[in-house]
């Protein structure tokens, strides 16, 4: 059968029908384990009854209404971000790239708003991912990723992961913001440093930058605190968050002070479906159950749990993994065969795993994975690790006949 879908995804020859918390179920019936939550976006797992319900009773209300009107059920989320976080304000979109978008626009407009439009340049890091728009492609500065889009999106100044010296000799007069993933997911769940992040924000408070992170991959509880910022001591002006924020519904937002925000007022910015009750109703439900008493701190129990296996893993298989890396469950494998091979090999096992960059096998399983099924993780993960293993030792001890 061909598909009328524009093929701008490899994806892989398997088709799921249900899902339930960590576990998705094909439609033969196999039952694989969800150690990706369509990237780190079903962070309550798979038909939550909470979110199922929050959903069904704000669709038999109101879906839509366009920000013409006062939305209530938004104006709970946006002070329920604000409460938990370091921001005072916040604009709601509908994905990841969009709440970049945001946070890259709020910083521009502050400058010119204080008199500076000629600070609208930001820098960046090597190996970043910020999105698929024009201009998020020109922050991440990724080739591969730009190729044949015509002219990059002007003002975007890449320097290397983790490099300070580069960074400050990157800061000019132009200079408006300093843009960072707390952890790089894409680029292969590479966690950068507290003190280069504590270090950024001095160099950003020195020169009167903004400081932006983004957090739509690292945000709300992947990394066993509501955002990573939080385990870090380093606040920012500006922040991005979407992937888990709807628990699978398309939600994203832009968080800020009121401070870094102060240029974008009436009709500087808008989004259609942004923020609508049927969203915000699975935003206030995905809080409802991350905020709970004790939901983070099984996380973190959990996440040790779980790096603790992964650690016992790389030891039995010192052929396959060389480190194990990340925060929370947001975990890296650094492979020493092709991460695409052992993600497929994981899969043969019934487990779903996704790669990044870096040559990384990213395993994000969903926050209310239990310790039984980290378990069954585990012994899968095992398993492919050993069969991966046994092929890559095949392979270089047979005759070379080509
Ligand atoms: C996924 C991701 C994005 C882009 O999100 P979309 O919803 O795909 O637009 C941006 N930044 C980071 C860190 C991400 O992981």
């Amino acid at each position: 059968m061909t598909s009328h879908l524009l093929p701008t995804y490899a994806r892989v020859n398997l088709a799921f029908e249900r899902g339930e918390g960590a576990w998705l179920i094909a439609a033969n019936g196999d039952r694989y384990l969800d150690f990706t939550s369509g990237v780190a976006v079903n962070a309550l797992g798979h038909a939550h009854p909470h979110l199922v319900a929050a959903i069904t009773a704000q669709a038999q209300k109101l879906w839509h209404v366009s920000n013409l009107y006062q939305i209530p059920e938004a104006e709970q989320v946006a002070q329920r971000l604000c409460e938990a976080s370091f921001a005072d304000v916040v604009f709601f979109c509908n994905s990841g790239a969009e709440a970049m978008e945001c946070a890259i626009k709020t910083a521009r407009k502050y400058h010119s708003a204080n008199g500076h439009p000629e600070r609208y340049r930001i820098v960046t890091f090597e190996g970043a991912f910020h999105g698929r728009t024009l201009a998020t492609l020109a922050a991440g500065g990724q080739k591969k990723y730009l190729d044949g889009f015509g002219p990059v999106v002007e003002g975007f100044d890449q320097v290397p992961f983790g490099d300070l010296d580069a960074t400050k000799r990157a800061v000019s007069d132009e200079t408006g913001a300093i843009l960072i993933e707390p952890i790089m997911g894409e680029g292969g769940v590479r966690v950068v440093e507290p003190s280069f992040l504590r270090a950024l924000r001095e160099l950003c408070d020195q020169r009167g930058l903004l400081l932006l992170f983004d957090e739509v991959q690292t945000g709300m509880g992947r990394t066993g605190e509501l955002f990573a910022y939080q385990r870090l001591g380093v606040e920012p002006d500006i922040m991005a968050l979407a992937k888990a924020l709807g628990g699978g519904f398309p939600v994203g937002a832009c968080l800020a002070t009121s401070e870094a925000a102060k240029g974008m007022t009436a009709g500087t910015h808008g989004s259609t479906f942004g923020g609508n009750p049927l969203a915000m109703s699975a935003a206030n439900a995905v809080l409802d159950v991350m905020l709970a008493p004790g939901f983070l701190d099984r996380v973190r129990r959990t996440a040790l749990l779980f790096k603790q296996r992964l650690a016992e893993i790389k030891d039995r298989h010192p052929s396959v993994i060389a480190e194990v890396r990340g925060e929370g469950l947001l975990i890296g494998l650094r492979a020493l065969v092709p991460a695409g091979e052992l993600v497929d090999a994981m899969r043969a096992e019934k487990l779903i795993a996704v790669s990044a960059g870096d040559n990384v096998v990213r395993l994000l399983p969903p926050l209310i994975v239990s310790e039984q099924e980290v378990a069954e993780g585990i012994a899968r993960i095992d398993r492919a690790c050993g069969a991966v293993g046994r092929a890559a030792k095949a392979a270089r001890t047979e005759e070379p006949v080509r």
